[in-house]
């Protein structure tokens, strides 16, 4: 029985596990990167055998090998996809969450931990306007929040409609051109009908364009319901915010549901100098946003709001004799509002860090990184080799390398990362490669910016 056991052994490995831990979040890490199946075999060999490694032997492996295999996604000058940045406090308290064996999805066994986890959601309500009764859980990520908002979204029409349902043929779902690829994925996992509208020459989504959208495929399509309208609050590429308001006064007008997909770009609530680029979000019925993005927390949390939880809990409530003590309590169980059961208190390292902290370093940390991009931007557009292609709206700023075609693109980023100076993928916008830097980063600084950019 050795493996539960805490003796002398166990206790050298305690110490050596948390060594690592200090020694990673205490110095600048090294960005590495990845390596080949084959390189990985040869350097790490057979890791599963029926005797074990031992502790030592396995933690000595990780070290050397399959850590050095993985890029830092918080080092200062990763700046591709979205990178993550959590503060110490949510990275040290996220090794408390490991070690305390919480279980997140219901108020019997985990009342301390989701108490917590919804006052830091109550925070995130609070700055989108939302009504006291909101209230939501922390998922997995933007992909299974969207999902999860958009299946109760649904159900509500379902209910709306319950007496003409062998007359609608398909449900479908408004959204962007630009929206999230997890958009296409949920109407896929959901199979419903994705209507897309093309946003305005801004890139930016509005009420009458989905409504004239929306007209047009009505012509078509008099047996199909529409059900929701999703507006991006913040897109991947170009960080654009649609326009909230008169989305939301279509939703309204047309009675179905307003969800507003803010995985990066609702962080900026945080900031009173941000927040006012959100008006319109209090008409939402349900949003998210990521702290594993912009909001300083580690992997892997989404904040998941609805205006109206009950619908959601209809929607997502599993039912079964083994989960009857559950039912019965009239307390807050996470697991009911969306599709998962078992959770993991995942909200918590962001709640801790949040508690600690205070709301205004939250503010001061997300202005730093606003301030960066705004910098990049002037940087981009004093280079004769660059072109800006807008100004960026939050803290996502793209551009174009005069002359170069996509391969380069490719090259130039592959040897960035090999040469150790930045990690930044290549993306395209209107079908024309582009480069973009996301800052998410309080630790990167102008400088980090200009020594890419030395290589452009
Ligand atoms: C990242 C992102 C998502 C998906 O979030 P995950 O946490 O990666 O699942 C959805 N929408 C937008 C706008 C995003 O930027």
């Amino acid at each position: 029985m050795a493996m539960h056991q805490f003796d002398d052994e166990v206790e050298k490995l305690a110490h050596q596990v948390l060594e690592y831990s200090l020694v990673r979040l205490k110095n600048d890490p090294p960005l590495d990167g990845p390596k080949s199946p084959e390189e990985l075999e040869k350097l790490a060999g057979q890791t599963i055998t029926a005797k074990g490694l031992g502790g030592e032997k396995t933690l000595t492996l990780f070290k050397d090998v399959l850590a050095r295999a993985c890029i830092s996604t918080d080092h200062p000058r990763y700046l591709a996809f979205i990178p993550s940045a959590p503060s110490e406090y949510s990275n040290l308290f996220d090794l408390v969450v490991g070690a305390s064996a919480l279980y997140g999805g219901s108020w019997l066994e985990g009342a301390g931990a989701v108490f917590a986890e919804n006052q830091a959601l109550r925070w995130l309500a609070d700055l989108a306007n939302m009504p006291k009764q909101s209230g939501g859980v922390f998922v997995q990520g933007g992909t299974i929040g969207n999902l999860s908002a958009l299946v109760v979204a649904r159900d509500v029409a379902r209910k709306k409609h319950k007496d003409r349902l062998d007359q609608i043929r398909r449900w479908v779902l408004v959204a962007s051109a630009e929206s999230h690829a997890s958009i296409k994925s949920s109407a896929d996992v959901m199979d419903v009908h994705l209507l897309l509208v093309k946003p305005n020459q801004d890139g930016v989504l509005t009420g009458p364009l989905c409504e004239s959208a929306i007209n047009e495929f009505k012509l078509t399509n008099p047996d199909c319901e529409i059900f929701a309208v999703v507006a991006t609050a913040g897109s991947t590429n170009l960080g654009i915010i649609d326009d909230l308001k008169s989305i939301g006064t279509l939703a309204k007008q047309m009675e179905i549901w307003f969800h507003v997909d803010g995985a990066y770009g609702l962080a900026a609530l945080c900031s009173p100098t941000t927040q006012k680029l959100f008006t319109g979000i209090e008409m939402c019925d349900s949003f998210i946003v990521d702290p594993h993005k912009w909001l300083f927390a580690p992997f892997d949390a989404c904040a998941l709001i609805y205006r109206n939880p009950r619908l959601a809990k209809q929607a997502h409530i599993q039912k079964a004799s083994y989960l009857d003590p559950l039912e019965e309590d009239k307390e807050w169980n996470p697991s009911d509002y969306a599709i998962h059961l078992t959770r993991r208190a995942r909200g918590l390292p962001f709640w801790f860090s949040l508690a600690a902290h205070g709301t205004d370093e939250y503010a001061k940390a997300m202005d730093k990184t606003m301030e960066t991009a705004k910098q990049a931007a002037a940087l981009i557009k004093q280079n004769p080799n660059l072109k800006l292609l807008i100004e960026p709206q939050l803290s996502i700023v793209a551009f174009e390398r005069i002359g170069w075609k996509s391969a380069q693109y490719q090259e130039w980023s592959d040897k960035l990362l090999k040469d150790q100076i930045g990690f930044v993928t290549p993306s395209a916008h209107n079908r024309k490669p582009i480069l973009r830097f996301a800052i998410v980063n309080p630790w990167t600084n102008v400088s980090d910016i200009e020594e890419i950019l030395a290589t452009l």
